[in-house]
């Protein structure tokens, strides 16, 4: 059934051209059809007993030499050429699934559109629960048979297993064994003797969700916000809130009155959180205030629960989805609120095939869904700043925190002066207040937003740098695993013992830090406390995850070394004292013009860790360049002024969002094919006042997995049809031969 899904590069085989020999033309309404690939339009079939699918309906193709599942379009789109009505084919059959509904089909047309991605490739992403297409297979587990005689060996295993299957319930073989400590073989046994039975396991139904389960009486500044979103929920039409108050003030329990708001009023709601398979801090606290859980969307779900959650979403039996950005594309039934938290998230920018940012994109399912939608964030994006300022999104303030807890004091830490110890990286002060904080028998936690070990390995010897072999990047030294790894294609080797190079023994050496690095020096420095290293590669799944942030929430960790992974959505009550250990970290990446936001997001977002319950809160942060407007505004706390500077060098400067970016990166593994290609695609631009096309350069990461890329940059006013400029500009393009990937990212956010 794999195949019916098929490839997504499978658009070069055109549908078969021929009719299979000695078939019936078939006859009746065409239907058009749209299909999961990368393709821009829709194709003719023939519908079955001249019965027409209802628009959105999934049905069976032959396409080329195989059958493969389409989406019934609303009409025809794209250029189709007529074909010769004898080489029509008929639709093979329609899927017994829930079919897209219409707004689906009209936002995948948009962000098509918007995104210059093929239509195909939009429609295959609200697709992406391959298990829904494929036959049902009921699961079995075992349970126990009713007044069966006891087996004829009744061995301490068998007598717990029994025990425990008792309660009637029906569990896989797996699940009893394991909650009864014996082996499965045990319960094969059971199952020989008569004592359980096989029995298909009936589907998990999703938790009913209650809007009143619990109340929350809300401070002034809370019940104005409250009020507000509300008001937009039952207004019933489409609007935007930029629901905007440092951590701690109580967004989420704002913003929770606006998902129950629409839960009363029968409407699906959608909250999107970035992803880091959602902070089951975030889960628990939902679970309180409904009564239920929502029904989960990100990528660490298994095959089955993709398949379940898509199919519940459709059929409205689910009411709430807690998920990551692709949950936008899920087929709602009757969605009739977004809230979109944290929505300064880089995360809401997906990167590879269709570019798209959530966070916009669910503006757009707002509006033509004509329901409202919330941003909430304590450092709110630039974009969003300016939306609120021009009156087009509602400004719903939270000053201060809820609990009264001061914001924490931050002071920079000027690394030109107060040098760490040679081969160390936290500096006396900071090590001091670490001390101090472990004395009270507070938290702290120390923020580097680099994995591993160490970011280079150098040769003593003869000053080779390892370097992946397939990409231009440092290999990065993860000791605990014993290997280096590349973090752009996943390259990796043991750590070799002689230099690759001059192949001397022991003369490679770890320059600069990560957070294993730091953590051996945290070690070293404070043997008895306990310590938590929080980083994607160290942590094995998404339970593992879970369970150590619940340790550290409970005060069972004195330190917490972590990635940007700890930077979202938690609450460490008995967090005091956070380290940043590297502040200028982010601000080094020239054509970025995020890059100071960036920094300033994740620096406040992180200092805001510190104090958020009971504990005064304080931040210190490492840095060469303390007199940076970013580092300013860090520590001043004065976030108005750097906004308002931020958004005067944006105006300045023609940037997003007050001109548009295009991005389009050409990549082959011939290094000349690859420029040649890039300079050709600049020499065709169409000449157009208001826009300006930089480049072709070579990409700042010229290689990666073994492609040569090269960038231009398209640059225009606001008010341009970017788009349509693209459109003329590509489809005026030659055909380029060879290896060639041509991608175009709309609003882009990586400048690598
Ligand atoms: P934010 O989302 O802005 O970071 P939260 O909604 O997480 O803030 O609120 C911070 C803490 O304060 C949470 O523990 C939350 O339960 C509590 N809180 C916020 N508002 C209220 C309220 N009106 N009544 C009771 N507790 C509240
Ligand atoms: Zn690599």
């Amino acid at each position: 059934m794999n195949d019916l899904f098929g490839k997504d590069d499978d658009a070069r085989e055109a549908p078969a051209r021929s009719r299979p020999a000695g078939k019936v033309v078939p006859q009746g309404p065409l239907v058009p059809v749209l299909l999961p690939v990368a393709l821009d339009q829709t194709y003719d079939y023939v519908s079955i007993d001249g019965e027409v699918p209802e628009p959105g309906s999934f049905v069976v193709v032959p396409f080329g030499p195989q059958m493969r599942i389409g989406v019934v379009w609303d009409r025809a789109v794209g250029e189709g050429k007529p074909v010769d009505p004898k080489k029509l084919k008929a639709i093979d059959g329609v899927m017994e699934v829930p079919g897209l509904p219409a707004v689906s089909l009209q936002f995948a047309e948009w962000i098509a559109r918007y995104t210059l991605s093929p239509l195909g490739m939009v429609v295959r992403m609200m697709m992406s629960a391959q298990a829904v297409f494929e036959p049902q297979k009921p699961r079995f587990g075992v349970v126990a048979v009713f007044g069966a005689p006891h087996p004829p060996r009744l061995t301490p295993a068998r007598a717990r297993a029994l025990e425990i299957a008792a309660d009637g319930l029906i569990r896989t073989k797996a699940a009893l064994a394991e909650q009864s400590g014996c082996s499965t073989g045990v319960i094969d046994g059971l199952v020989a003797a008569g004592c359980l039975a096989e029995a298909a396991i009936p589907e998990k139904r999703f938790q009913r969700l209650d809007p009143k389960h619990t109340t929350v009486t809300f401070g002034d500044a809370q019940q104005m916000a409250v009020d507000a979103l509300r008001a937009a929920v039952d207004g019933g039409t489409f609007s935007v809130s930029l629901l905007d108050g440092v951590t701690g003030s109580g967004k989420t329990e704002v913003y929770f009155e606006a998902v129950a708001r629409a839960l009363a009023a029968g409407k699906q709601a959608l909250v999107m959180l970035p992803e880091i398979a959602l902070t089951s801090q975030f889960m628990d606290r939902f679970q309180r205030r409904f009564g239920g859980m929502p029904a989960e969307w990100h990528s660490a779900l298994s095959a089955n629960e993709r398949a379940r959650v898509w199919r519940g979403v459709a059929t409205g039996e689910v009411r709430v989805v807690a998920g990551a950005r692709s949950a936008l594309f899920l087929p709602y039934a009757d969605l009739g609120l977004i809230v979109v938290d944290e929505e300064h998230d880089q995360g809401y920018k997906q990167d590879d095939r269709v570019h798209y940012q959530a966070r916009d994109m669910s503006v757009v399912r707002g509006s033509i869904g004509k329901f409202p939608v919330v941003l909430a964030s304590a450092t709110p994006s630039i974009e969003s700043h300016v939306n609120a300022r021009s009156g087009k999104y509602r400004h719903l303030i939270i000053p201060g925190r809820y609990s009264g807890a001061e914001l924490p004091e931050v002071a920079a830490i000027d690394l030109r002066r107060e040098q760490p110890d040679k081969g160390r990286w936290l500096a006396p002060r900071l090590v001091e207040a670490m001390g101090e904080t472990l004395g009270k028998g507070q938290q702290t936690l120390l923020f580097l937003n680099r994995r591993g070990y160490a970011p280079l390995t150098l040769c003593r010897s003869c000053g080779h740098r390892i370097e992946c072999p397939q990409c231009n990047a440092w290999l990065v030294e993860h000791r605990f695993r014993n290997r280096l790894n590349c973090h752009h294609c996943g390259f990796s080797l043991p750590i070799p013992k002689a230099c690759p190079k001059c192949k001397t023994e022991d003369a490679l050496v770890a320059c600069g830090p990560g957070v294993e690095r730091i953590a051996e020096e945290v070690r070293e420095r404070f043997p008895a406390a306990s310590l938590a290293l929080l980083s994607s590669d160290l942590v094995p799944g998404l339970e593992e995850m879970r369970e150590m942030i619940r340790t550290i929430e409970r005060g069972e960790t004195d330190i917490i070394i972590g990635t940007q992974m700890v930077a979202k959505g938690h609450h460490f009550p008995d967090l005091s004292l956070v380290g940043i250990v590297d502040g200028d970290l982010g601000l080094a990446q020239g054509a970025d013009p995020r890059a100071g936001e960036r920094t300033f997001q994740l620096l406040h977002q992180v200092t805001g860790r510190a104090g958020r319950a009971a504990a005064i809160g304080r931040g210190l942060v490492q840095t060469y360049m303390p007199e940076h407007p970013v580092m300013q505004a860090i520590i001043t706390g004065d976030r108005d002024a750097y906004i308002e500077e931020e958004i005067r060098l944006r105006q300045a400067g023609a940037l997003p969002p007050y001109g548009r970016l295009v991005a389009i990166i050409v990549s082959a593994r011939d290094k000349e094919l690859a420029e040649k290609v890039a300079r050709t695609i600049a020499d065709r631009r169409p000449l157009a006042e208001r826009i300006v096309v930089l480049g072709p350069a070579e990409a700042p990461i010229a290689l990666v997995r073994g492609r040569y890329r090269w960038r231009l940059l398209v640059r225009s006013q606001r008010d341009v049809d970017v788009q349509a400029y693209l459109r003329d500009w590509f489809a005026d393009l030659p055909e380029f031969k060879g290896d060639v990937r041509i991608s175009v990212d709309v609003d882009p956010y990586n400048f690598l």
